[in-house]
């Protein structure tokens, strides 16, 4: 480690000490190659691992200097890689060595210098799309302008996108003042402003000035200290925005510079101004890649894979996310290719997770996030499309009636949606198909199972407010869907559904639900509610207990009301 390096650290070295978790900081160092397994198991046995971390830094090289403080920047401790930054390794300028020496390459440089991740540990390569995303910024060359890549959560637009910028020819053609990666998120303005502060302080610093100004303390300040900086003295610079979420970040960065965003909205950039050009990333990979993807973590061959391997890359559609996290964990429990297939396939993915470095620690917390950034009564309608069955195509009218809007106040609704990528379209058709990811499905499926069971668990809602309605106008409908065949028999067995349902939705919905469920019912509610149909329709509301007591003496018809009459007698 070189000296200014090793001194800053020591002068830090409280700080760190103080604030750092290292098992994260250590999972992108060991990526990168700089630190391994065995140093990164010693650590974690220490009583005080962050001591024991940056007693390790001062006995490791540049590289991992320089990794130590992209770690830091990756896991948010901006305020910490401030202060490593004056002293990072110029790797860059310190004459372009090549990688025989051991040092960096021109490239390497170029981009850890910039902050752009590293690859990962494992990584299969997408040529297709990774020559759509060159060819789009070769587009750069000349002028400014915005690049969106999208795609679905965990689709790999991250690991594409410091792909496409891995290649000596285009940073020399194109981009010869560097690339910068900013990674964004889901932020707050303060945040964002700490975000561009540190920006502007690592290309400030850069330039080897004097006297550095002081960080700029509003957002527009630093928009125009942002503007000077890339026009001035960063012309031909790349930036790239990591995880968009709001288009209120990009006006920030709207100061005519060239730009590559990722993104799961590919409508972000229609509020800025410039050329616009983007990149769809398709949600899967193809089936011999996924299983590149797990031999590759399991330390196997292809061909000797076991069955399930491609299960499971069939099972998740071969998304790059899923793939790789049930690869890290197979990577540890090589004996468990049965257990998470079974788990794929039963939708537990709150077990599928992995102590890594992917945003979002498991998967239904990506999807989750996706939903969530909806306004609130998208929400609700995009809750709603687990009525499309699997690998169903879908067109708006019938959502229209699902959710009782005008056919294009559908079709708006369903554009954010695919936006979003939350939902995908079939233009080749007319009118258009919408359908779903079968893991977005799987995904809703399984948050509704959760909120079902616990509204059956509370008893039959008694409200009349609009989630209410929901819920009883499709309780029974998903817990069909749901497989939770025993409680929706004991729900619509009972007189108190039958009564709530019919009070508020009126007999027909509630006929229709026998209907609908009859093979896995009752005969006898049957005869019940179609002799008394007519009567469930009057107001007031008729006495269905007393309705109940009018059917055979031997039916669970009349049992339940029997008992509910006599409950009535007692309680007064
Ligand atoms: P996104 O940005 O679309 O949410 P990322 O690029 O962060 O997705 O990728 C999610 C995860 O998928 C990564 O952490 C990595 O494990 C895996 N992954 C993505 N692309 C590849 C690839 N080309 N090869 C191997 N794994 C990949």
């Amino acid at each position: 480690l070189e000296e200014g390096a090793r001194s800053c650290l020591l002068r830090c070295r409280h700080r760190l000490e103080e604030d750092i978790k290292p098992p994260y900081l250590m999972d992108h160092m060991i990526s990168d190659g700089v630190m391994t397994v065995d140093e990164e198991e010693r650590i974690t046995t220490q009583v005080n691992q962050a001591v024991s971390l940056v007693e390790l830094l001062l006995m490791k090289d540049n590289r991992a200097y320089i990794s130590f403080y992209n770690a830091l920047i990756k896991e948010k401790y901006e305020d910490l890689a401030i202060l490593l930054f004056p002293n990072l390794p110029r790797t860059l300028t310190d004459g372009q060595k090549n990688t025989s020496d051991g040092s960096l390459s021109y490239v390497q440089a170029v981009l850890s210098e910039g902050g752009v991740p590293q690859r990962p540990v494992v990584f299969v390569s997408r040529p297709e799309l990774l020559n759509r995303v060159r060819e789009k910024l070769y587009r750069l060359q000349k002028d400014p302008g915005w690049i969106t890549v999208f795609g679905m959560a965990g689709s790999g637009k991250s690991v594409l996108a410091a792909e496409a910028v891995r290649d000596h020819r285009l940073i020399e053609d194109c981009f010869p003042g560097g690339i910068h990666w900013l990674s964004i998120g889901q932020v707050e303005k303060p945040d964002l402003l700490v975000k561009i502060q540190s920006l502007c302080f690592r290309l400030e610093q850069n330039l080897d000035s004097q006297s550095l100004s002081r960080p700029p303390n509003s957002l527009d300040e630093a928009k125009e200290r942002l503007r000077f900086l890339m026009l001035r003295k960063y012309p031909r610079t790349l930036l790239i925005l990591d995880d968009i979420w709001d288009s209120t970040v990009l006006k920030a960065f709207d100061i005519q510079c060239r730009l590559l965003l990722t993104t799961r909205n590919r409508s972000l950039t229609d509020s800025v101004s410039g050329a616009k050009y983007e990149v769809e990333v398709e949600s899967g990979l193809d089936e011999s890649k996924g299983l590149e993807i797990l031999a590759l973590y399991t330390k196997a061959k292809v061909q000797g894979l076991p069955e399930e391997a491609r299960s499971i890359v069939r099972e998740c559609k071969g998304s790059p996310l899923v793939v790789s996290l049930i690869g890290a964990l197979l990577k540890e429990k090589p004996n468990r290719w049965r257990y998470y297939l079974c788990q794929l396939q039963q939708k537990q993915f709150k077990r599928i997770r992995k102590s890594s470095s992917y945003d979002y620690d498991a998967l239904d917390q990506a999807m989750a996030a996706s939903i969530e950034v909806l306004p609130d009564e998208h929400q609700d309608l995009y809750k709603d499309l687990t009525v499309i069955e699997k690998d169903v195509k879908i067109p708006a009218k019938v959502l229209s009636v699902l959710w009782d809007l005008e056919q294009e106040e559908v079709e708006d609704i369903l554009e954010e949606f695919v936006n979003k990528s939350l939902l995908f379209v079939d233009n080749n058709s007319k009118p258009y198909l919408y359908y779903l990811h079968d893991l977005q499905l799987d995904f809703l499926v399984e948050q509704n199972r959760t909120q079902l069971e616990q509204h059956y668990r509370y008893g039959p809602p008694t409200s009349g407010d609009e989630e209410c309605l929901y819920w009883i106008r499709f309780l029974t409908y998903h817990m069909a869907k749901a497989n939770l065949s025993q409680e929706l028999y004991s729900l619509m067995f009972s007189l108190d559904w039958v009564s709530i349902k019919a009070q508020i939705m009126g007999p027909a919905h509630l006929i229709n639900d026998y209907v609908e469920f009859g093979p896995i019912l009752d005969k006898e509610f049957q005869e019940f509610l179609s002799l008394n149909g007519h009567q469930l329709e009057q107001r007031p509301f008729p006495d269905v207990v007393q309705l109940a007591l009018s059917q055979p003496h031997t039916s669970e018809v009349y049992r339940q009301a029997l008992q509910q009459a006599q409950d009535r007698a007692r309680s007064g």
